[in-house]
């Protein structure tokens, strides 16, 4: 997109049913960039005119989601803004009138059929093999018959007048014209019995309202498109561009992901709402970096994108409305490249809550030096404690089954122990210059390998197979430490060998 396009108006608009997953986070994600890369404005609607499917747990979550990831609104229930309330549940007033002037129009209509004859319609077209639709029954009711029986207080709805014959033609940014023939479109209700709107009229007449220029939203919309774009027409309105964003697949991507799909991978573990992702030791910028592949492409080849990048580089013509498989190995992959694209400091900030969490309080000098150890191997920050642990304990645990094996007899291994002890004792300051040539000469005397030596070392001064370079973990853990670990070693393989 142009950097000279007018200011994009742009809305993420959730209806607090459930909490953030990745396709919410894509579409606020792809709002937020053509808002800031136009100077333009993000706003966040809230929704909510679901009562039955409202959860104020899930409001929360949106606002903490979107923080998290860095994407706050200019506009929203907690920023307010010029348009607000950007409530739905508190504009009701608005939608009732403006479906009034639907009505006035000859747009819509008020219906007066009760639920059960009307499921009993929708039971027969099914068994009829039709697809369930209104069948007109109050359509062309006169307006003396409507108000008589609005004046005896009969329970009615608002539903959308759809024309019965002709086509409508309607235009996606990414698809290109899509016809919809007339006779296949149902009277959709705009008001419900309870007065309030659904998603049909209340978004539509928001996004005027708010004079949103973009509607970016889920493919699941395009059914009732043309619908919106009547609604649109009959007001006399101008559009917005329309941006339906492709499916997910299935990691295997064979199907649409469902909801269920949905639930069962997150009971797996796996990154599907924004909530989880920083338990499961992702960096919000790898999150970012790797939704926003999820349906664009800036070229074949680049792959590692930072916020501002993205903010530079987006376009919505390069959105790609085929559907894409989630590929969950992927993010790893992004977060991998995030973690070392951090500055040290603020690699160290960030691992440290974690050791916190494990009841380690490392500060300073030791957390910047653990930081330098780990940054580059570290793939997610759930890992940092893991990988560290036997810098704070005070008695590592020595796999002994590890160590010793018919390469490495015991009374070897207790050999080398001994020798390594003491050259540590004779050495001020233990690292590769002042130690690696005498620890080669010890494997060569015993006859061992110099790398049998070093992960012997190794296992003995931290209870690990892998860690950081080896003379960086004696750094980090002192010279006095690894001389007690190395003499607790050699007892506890004595006493194993006897
Ligand atoms: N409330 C709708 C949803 O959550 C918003 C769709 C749109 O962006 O228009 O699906």
């Amino acid at each position: 997109m142009s950097l000279n396009q007018n200011p994009a108006r742009v809305r993420f608009a959730p209806s607090p049913t459930g909490f953030l997953h990745i396709g919410g986070a894509r579409t606020a994600l792809y709002d937020y960039l053509l808002a800031r890369q136009t100077g333009g404005t993000f706003i966040l609607r809230i929704e909510d005119t679901d009562q039955k499917r409202y959860q104020e747990s899930a409001e929360v979550d949106f606002q903490e989601a979107l923080n998290w990831l860095g994407l706050v609104p200019d506009e929203g229930p907690d920023q307010g803004g010029p348009y607000s309330p950007y409530r739905q549940s508190l504009r009701k007033e608005i939608y009732q009138d403006h479906a009034e002037q639907l009505i006035k129009k000859g747009n819509a209509f008020y219906c007066f059929c009760a639920p059960e004859r009307l499921n009993r319609v929708r039971e027969d077209q099914i068994k009829n093999n039709q697809t369930p639709h209104y069948d007109g029954t109050c359509r062309n009711l006169t307006k003396n018959q409507t108000t008589e029986r609005i004046a005896t207080g009969e329970s009615f709805v608002i539903r959308f007048k759809s024309p019965k014959t002709g086509t409508t033609v309607v235009e996606d940014f990414l698809r290109g014209e899509i016809r919809f023939e007339n006779n296949t479109l149902d009277d959709m209700i705009l008001i419900k019995s309870n007065g309030l709107p659904v998603y049909h009229l209340a978004a539509i007449v928001d996004d005027y309202l708010m004079g949103i220029t973009h509607v970016i939203r889920a493919s699941e919309w395009l059914p009732t498109f043309p619908i919106h774009v009547m609604i649109y027409q009959a007001f006399g309105w101008q559009q917005p561009i329309w941006v339906h964003l492709s499916v997910f697949l299935k990691p295997d991507g064979k199907g649409k992901m469902s909801k269920r799909d949905t639930k069962l991978a997150q009971e797996r573990g796996l990154p599907i709402f924004i909530k989880d992702m920083e338990k499961l030791g992702y960096l919000p910028e790898a999150v970012i970096n790797w939704i926003a592949l999820m349906g664009w492409s800036y070229d074949d080849k680049t792959e590692f994108f930072t916020l501002e990048d993205l903010i530079e580089k987006f376009s919505l013509e390069k959105l790609n409305p085929s559907p894409a498989a989630i590929n969950f190995s992927k993010l790893d992959h992004f977060n991998g490249l995030h973690i070392r694209n951090l500055d040290l400091e603020d690699f160290a900030t960030r691992i440290k809550p974690w050791f916190n969490n494990a009841g380690y309080q490392p500060d300073g000098e030791k957390l910047l030096k653990i930081a330098s150890a780990i940054q580059t191997r570290t793939k997610k920050l759930t890992e940092v404690v893991d990988m560290t642990g036997f810098f704070f304990l005070d008695e590592i645990e020595l796999a002994v089954d590890r160590i010793i094996s018919d390469k490495l007899i015991s009374s070897q291994a207790i050999k080398a122990v001994q020798r390594i002890t003491k050259l540590f004792q004779v050495t001020p300051e233990i690292n590769a210059e002042t130690t690696e040539e005498a620890l080669r000469d010890i494997a060569a005397d015993l006859n061992l390998k110099a790398g049998q030596i070093f992960s012997l070392l190794r296992e003995t001064s931290t209870g690990q197979a892998v860690t950081p370079p080896i003379f960086d973990v004696i750094d980090i853990i002192g010279k006095e430490t690894v001389i007690k670990r190395l003499e607790s070693a050699a007892t506890k393989l004595k006493k194993h060998s006897q």
